[in-house]
């Protein structure tokens, strides 16, 4: 078993780790030389805040090293006070453990802090990739983390650097496209979250995570769904050969670690089966230790910390302890094990290592690799000098400086796919009609990770809709009828808008259960969505159509016929005004497209490049295709 290490007292004095004074490496290298076998594997432990909200003293009973919220608001109150007050209480019983060691707290940051009420909530990454603006990627990383600590998490699990191949995958608006160099020039975001090296310790950074490693956004569709071996998009394979996952998955990395200094890293739910070899045998990411110890740790040279995703080691061969052995040896450091009955978490995690350990078949000297790095990053951020929300910065959550920002993104990631006769932008002087489901939803507009894992189409966030952001826009009249039973007056410019209904993960939007291994993939216009559309476009004087997704969506020729201008508006989260500025000119159109516009489900996958693989390339509209409009 393992002994209780000499504490070495300094009678009198404070022991070296709680020395600000003198660089981390020493600082880690004394903290760990005094923990217990019990206290390390605490530390790698990470429980979801739902879990241990009802008896936090499970945080110091079992020296838990971070708790997380899966998605999800503060119940009953979800200010930033609530938030803040919230971590502290979990912070306060991690300070009473024997060393004190503070915990580290973490949240899926991907658009904003998007569980927080009255965050700013940015597009998602898709449309940052239409904007092609690494500069302002990097701004909307800084305000994403000063939200983010100053209401008391200090670990995002952001960003997403998958490259997304197949917009049937229901996480392709995670991505900043199909282009791992459009990925890597989008990387920025990090440094706007981190800070430059050693400035992590200040109220207005956060740790980022790269997520997922790698290839969540390489996996095969296989949609039939009687056969057996079928899996599903999301967390399937990558059947591909080692040089196509070193160019569409790997590469996005080594800037990643060496050029941004990306502090963790979460491996993938994915696996990969490398073509060549023919071995017909998938490795599931999380037990993947050439790619994690070998590629990422050794060859990269990556000193933070690696999370495993949500259950990820669930999802291994054999006993849990087969699991837990194996994911431990590939190299993760902490391990996202959230519920303790489910059936089993965090706590059986703990039990199951430390027998793992006493039996040999998990080394000393990897215990020691995880811990060393999970306290580094803790003393980088500062927690032991300040463990507590620092509030300063609480009065700027979604403050009209950020969401100034907020709207700019928006409006520089809207692509114009069509423009007949000039339509946009629109005159301020004619009558606007305004249509659609997404027309005045701020649940549709924010999509997934919003308030909720999920999103809702009902979701309300403050900020602005479209429809809002057009009546701010114009002078003129204006009209709103969602379904278009409303007279169309033959003078208005008709504005229908239309697309998606929240999701995270799995297919995305499907008809039927989503769960359904691909689902029923839809893409496609909703009945009600094309409706209005042929309302509008066959009485107003011109009509364009706004298209509000977190990927393409299947477009029939007859709309792209009817239609005088088509915008991709991608989820363009709480500033629908950014959407009015282009539309009526305050600001030009600049977005390409980040990914390919296919014509039809049937071209997926579809990507830039295909031609000059033989492959044929026929798309709707081309990748980084997008007209340009003047100012007004
Ligand atoms: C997702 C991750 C996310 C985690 C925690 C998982 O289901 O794959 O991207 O960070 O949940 O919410």
């Amino acid at each position: 078993g393992s002994g209780h290490h000499s504490t070495g007292h300094h009678h009198g004095s404070r022991p070296t780790y709680r020395d600000a004074r003198l660089p981390t490496k020493a600082r880690v290298a004394d903290l760990l030389g005094r923990m217990t076998l019990a206290e390390k594997i605490g530390q790698m432990a990470q429980a979801e805040r739902a879990d241990i909200d009802a008896d936090t003293s499970q945080i110091t009973s079992l020296g838990l090293g971070s708790v997380l919220s899966g998605g999800g608001s503060v119940p009953g109150s979800n200010t930033p006070e609530a938030w803040a007050n919230m971590v502290d209480r979990y912070q306060r019983a991690a300070l009473q453990t024997r060393l004190g060691i503070p915990l580290l707290y973490g949240v899926d940051s991907v658009h904003g802090h998007g569980n927080l009420d009255g965050a700013t909530i940015f597009p998602h990454n898709i449309g940052l990739g239409a904007s092609r603006d690494a500069r302002l990627v990097k701004k909307i990383g800084h305000i994403t983390a000063i939200e983010t600590r100053a209401s008391g998490p200090q670990w995002a699990f952001a960003p997403c650097i998958c490259v997304a191949r197949d917009d049937r995958w229901g996480r392709t608006y995670e991505s900043f496209g199909e282009d791992p160099r459009l990925v890597r020039r989008m990387e920025t975001v990090i440094d706007g979250l981190q800070g430059r090296k050693g400035q992590l310790d200040r109220p207005d950074h956060v740790l980022a995570t790269a997520k997922h490693y790698a290839g969540d956004g390489l996996t095969s569709y296989r949609d039939t769904p009687t056969d057996p071996n079928d899996y599903p998009i999301d967390q399937g394979v990558d059947e591909v050969s080692h040089a196509e996952f070193a160019r569409l998955a790997l590469s996005p990395y080594p800037d990643a670690v060496r050029k941004h200094h990306i502090g963790s890293v979460m491996p993938s739910f994915s696996s990969v089966d490398w073509t060549e070899d023919g071995l017909g045998n998938p490795i599931k990411m999380s037990a993947n230790r050439e790619l994690i110890t070998g590629v990422l740790k050794h060859a990269l040279g990556f000193q933070g910390l690696v999370i495993s995703d949500w259950r990820a080691i669930h999802q291994l061969p054999g006993t849990y302890a087969d699991q837990v052995e194996a994911s431990v040896n590939a190299g993760i450091d902490m391990f996202m094990e959230p519920f303790s009955g489910d059936p089993v978490g965090y706590p059986q995690f703990i039990s199951t290592l430390t027998q793992l350990v006493n039996t040999g078949a998990v080394p000393m000297s990897r215990i020691n690799d995880a811990v060393r790095r999970i306290l580094t990053v803790k003393f980088k951020l500062g927690l032991f000098e300040h463990p507590y929300t620092d509030r300063s910065l609480m009065d700027t959550i979604g403050s009209r400086a950020h969401r100034a920002v907020a709207r700019r993104a928006v409006a520089e990631s809207q692509v114009l796919l069509t423009n007949k006769r000039r339509t946009l932008p629109l005159s301020k002087r004619a009558p606007v009609y305004v249509a659609g489901g997404s027309a005045n939803s701020m649940g549709n507009q924010a999509g997934g990770w919003t308030l909720t894992w999920q999103g809702s189409p009902a979701g309300v966030i403050p900020g602005t809709t479209i429809l809002g952001g057009i009546q701010q826009a114009t002078n003129a009249p204006v009209t709103f009828s969602q379904d278009a039973s409303a007279p169309v007056p033959a003078d208005a410019n008709g504005v229908v808008v239309v697309g998606e209904t929240p999701y995270a993960e799995g297919p995305g939007d499907v008809a039927g259960p989503s769960w359904a291994p691909n689902g029923v993939q839809t893409m496609q216009l909703s009945a009600a969505d094309r409706a209005a559309i042929d309302t509008v476009c066959s009485q107003a004087a011109t009509c364009t159509v706004l298209v509000v997704s977190g990927r393409p969506i299947i477009l029939p020729p007859e709309v792209v016929d009817e239609v005088d201008s088509l915008v991709a508006s991608w989820l363009p989260g709480s500033e629908g005004q950014g959407v009015a500025d282009v539309l009526f000119g305050r600001e030009p159109f600049t977005g390409r497209l980040p990914v390919t516009w296919p014509r039809t489900l049937d071209q997926e996958p579809i990507n830039v490049g295909d031609a000059a693989r033989g492959k044929s390339y026929d798309p709707l509209f081309p990748y980084g295709w997008g007209l340009t409009t003047r100012r007004r």
